[in-house]
């Protein structure tokens, strides 16, 4: 079949204009074609160019796309009775369209001799986003034949934007970047995504983390709902706890503005405003309302005796959580010990503090006080 190929493409190539179009429809459909048929493969590609150019000469008002599209259908049902010959009628009559066609089967031929990719094409290629934000192109590499579609992320300032192995994009900074795709297999083929990030207006983020504490507060209108792959990693996290034969689940996520304001109000009278304070944030301090924080089980200190903690204490970093008011930690958080309150940081923030054995707020040299 390579071989075959090969002789085509040359053959070919003797005729084929040297203006070349970009046109990946074409291309998808001719692989498509080739791959269908594999039995009778020697078949279909002289099959595939002669249909093409018989459809052009006969209806020459068809897009390209259009011409190859059909000829695709037609060239699967003929397979079986066309002769091999025709790959020579191809070569005696050039179009641009032809030599669109011709010329894909060439680059098809030669990308699947290699097992290279050749191309990569993304959803978008330019992007703003606010801090905090995550946003992930499709990535499609060509030819669909290449064995290793391997992806490689890297981006030019991780202050400004992360990505991860999957080119999720998360908007860390305020500023401009460069988050780059390359091909494992040939890392000279690139693809390139423009970021902006701009400032969540409201929220403070240091090093790239988004604080709700007493010191930095959320907007009131600040409504995101629990975060996405917060609630993948505690799923993750509750499943692994599973299989260990203990029972993990959330008693409280995210918390809206409102919501806490009105928990606040009966804390305040229950316990007195100094003594709510210590285990209760005000409207706009808490960090339930970020998204990112999840309350476990029996919201009580008991918690802290249970083996359900005792594991999650020992494993949340490897999720991206952290245990956010750890005991005797309350001059620097502010609150009391919760054994039941995990923040999620993401895997690689979530390790550095776990390593550190800081609270969040040692780790990142912030205080967590009331202005009064
Ligand atoms: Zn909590």
């Amino acid at each position: 079949m390579k071989r075959f190929a090969a002789a085509l493409a040359a053959v070919l190539m003797l005729t084929a204009c040297t203006q070349v179009e970009e046109n990946i429809p074409v291309m998808a459909e001719t692989s498509a074609v080739t791959e269908d048929t594999d039995a009778s493969v020697d078949v279909t590609t002289a099959v595939s160019s002669e249909i093409v150019s018989e459809e052009i000469t006969s209806e020459t008002e068809l897009e390209t796309s259009e011409a190859v599209s059909e000829s695709e259908t037609t060239a699967a049902e003929e397979v079986q009775t066309e002769a091999p010959a025709a790959a020579e009628n191809s070569a005696e009559e050039t179009s641009a369209a032809e030599t669109t066609t011709t010329e894909a089967v060439y680059e098809d031929a030669q990308a699947e001799s290699t097992g290279t990719v050749t191309g990569i094409e993304l959803t978008f290629y330019d992007v703003t986003l606010s801090q905090g934000e995550h946003k992930m192109p499709i990535v499609t590499m060509s030819p669909e034949s290449a064995p290793d579609k391997s992806e490689i992320w890297t981006s030019s300032d991780e202050s400004i934007a992360k990505v991860d192995g999957l080119g999720n994009i998360t908007a860390v900074g305020e500023g401009t970047c460069v988050v780059t795709v390359a091909s494992a297999a040939s890392p000279n083929v690139t693809a390139k995504v423009n970021v902006t990030v701009k400032a969540a207006p409201g929220l403070t983020y240091i090093g790239g983390i988004l604080i709700a504490n007493k010191t930095y507060a959320l907007p009131a209108d600040y409504n995101p709902g629990v975060d996405p792959e917060a609630q993948a990693a505690f799923d993750d996290m509750q499943a692994a706890a599973t299989k260990e034969g203990l029972n993990i689940y959330v008693s409280s996520g995210f918390r809206s503005y409102e919501y806490q304001s009105g928990l606040y109000d009966r804390y305040v009278q229950r316990s007195g405003k100094a003594e709510a304070d210590r285990y209760s944030a005000r409207p706009g301090h808490s960090e339930h309302q970020t998204g990112l924080a999840f309350d476990m089980n029996t919201i009580d200190i008991s918690f802290a005796d249970t083996d359900e903690y005792v594991w999650v204490k020992a494993h949340c970093w490897e999720y991206g959580f952290i245990i956010r008011y750890p005991e005797d930690g309350e001059d620097v958080t502010g609150y009391m010990y919760e054994p039941w309150h995990i923040r999620y940081l993401g895997k690689e923030t979530a390790k550095k503090v776990y390593d550190s054995g800081l609270t969040l707020e040692e780790y990142l040299g912030i205080d967590s006080k009331y202005s009064e």
